[in-house]
């Protein structure tokens, strides 16, 4: 990484919250660290490079974001290794892709390498937040929002960006039920489910709700044009392990192209294995359900890294997996070995401070 080019105010907090926390029970998503970074976008450019204690900001009701959701973020985890040192996983690529989903939301990008030396400036300053319990993490919550008090619809000319973070706690999720959604779609073809904008998860939310009251975690979203190709969970995308083949959903503008799958495939590759990036269609999948052909399925997102799928819900009838999942374990701890450096890094994954 290159030495830092870019000048920060730095404001540090008078007093760290840290010893309020209890780092063995940590709420995702409820505790926050001492410091943000922020910045502003007016006049054309991106200004006001600055790190300041985290904390509630200010914004007009009329603010552009809240009545048109013209935003993005990203999200990715930073660990601590057994010597201490700060390691992020694939940070590069989350700047990339917040580009990609700003460039559709007309959001001014945030330079790449801005996005890099204001992440590593936060993490030094905050790096007694990250925990070091087995399985814990920073969660990293960059954020890109349209701020102009006007509610006409234009795209915005001011804009503010933020990163800020918080512990997270050991995440083992429970294998999964999920239903595939045949009538309700999260992206069509044309829209914007390839980025990473707060009008797609707004969406998803009722459709989710309906699909809990039948005892379903998350659902499979299909094409919002015949509802008959599998596309992704909303939060995480997904892989079919069937006959001895690794089966994902193309990169395509409906679906968010995610780290953890990218690296799932990657990994997969490098071990010999047989990788299908392909429609898959209902019928298919359902057909090797019944055949018993599906070995595994699975979710890979920054969250859980991997979510296991326990059953699959079509129109009512309802299929279990199998209970052994030796790939899914060993992509789990192949990822977390990387991460926490017990193992090479053949793809430069990991950034370390
Ligand atoms: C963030 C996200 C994912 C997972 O992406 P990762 O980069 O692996 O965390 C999948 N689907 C959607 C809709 C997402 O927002």
């Amino acid at each position: 990484m290159s030495s830092s080019t870019i000048d920060f105010d730095i404001k540090e907090v008078a007093q760290s919250k840290i010893n309020e926390v209890d780092f063995n029970h940590i709420e995702f998503g409820k505790v926050y660290s001492d410091h943000m970074f922020a910045a502003e976008y007016e006049d054309g450019e991106w200004k006001n490079f600055r790190i300041e204690p985290y904390g509630d900001l200010s914004i007009s009701p009329a603010n552009a974001t809240l009545h048109y959701a013209q935003s993005v973020f990203e999200g990715l985890k930073a660990y601590k290794d057994d010597q201490g040192a700060i390691r992020i996983f694939r940070p590069d690529a989350n700047a990339k892709r917040m580009v990609i989903s700003a460039e559709r939301m007309c959001i001014p990008p945030i330079p790449e390498d801005l996005f890099m030396e204001a992440l590593t400036e936060l993490l030094k300053l905050d790096a007694a937040w990250i925990p070091t319990r087995p399985d814990t993490s920073l969660y990293i919550r960059p954020v890109i929002f349209a701020n102009d008090p006007y509610v006409g619809i234009r795209p915005s000319m001011t804009y503010k960006f933020l990163i800020f973070t918080g512990p997270v706690g050991a995440y083992y999720s429970e294998p999964v039920n999920v239903k595939i959604e045949k009538k309700y779609t999260r992206a069509a073809s044309g829209g914007v489910g390839f980025a990473k904008t707060a009008g797609n998860y707004a969406a998803s939310l009722y459709p989710a709700m309906e699909a809990l009251k039948e005892g379903y975690h998350q659902l499979i979203w299909t094409d919002g044009k015949e509802h008959e190709y599998i596309e992704e969970a909303g939060t995480m995308n997904l892989l079919f392990y069937i006959n001895d083949t690794l089966i994902t959903a193309p990169a395509g503008d409906s679906i968010l192209n995610g780290i953890t799958k990218d690296s799932v495939l990657t990994l997969a590759r490098d071990w010999g294995m047989k990788v299908e990036e392909r429609r898959l269609t209902v019928t298919e999948l359902i057909a090797a359900l019944e055949a018993g052909t599906v070995q595994e399925a699975f979710g890979a997102g920054t969250a859980a890294t991997i979510s296991k799928i326990k059953m699959i819900g079509n129109e009512g009838k309802q299929y279990q997996l199998p209970t052994e999942t030796p790939l899914a374990d060993k992509l789990f701890s192949e990822l977390d070995d990387i991460k926490m450096g017990r193992k090479p890094d053949p793809h430069g994954w990991v950034f370390t401070l």
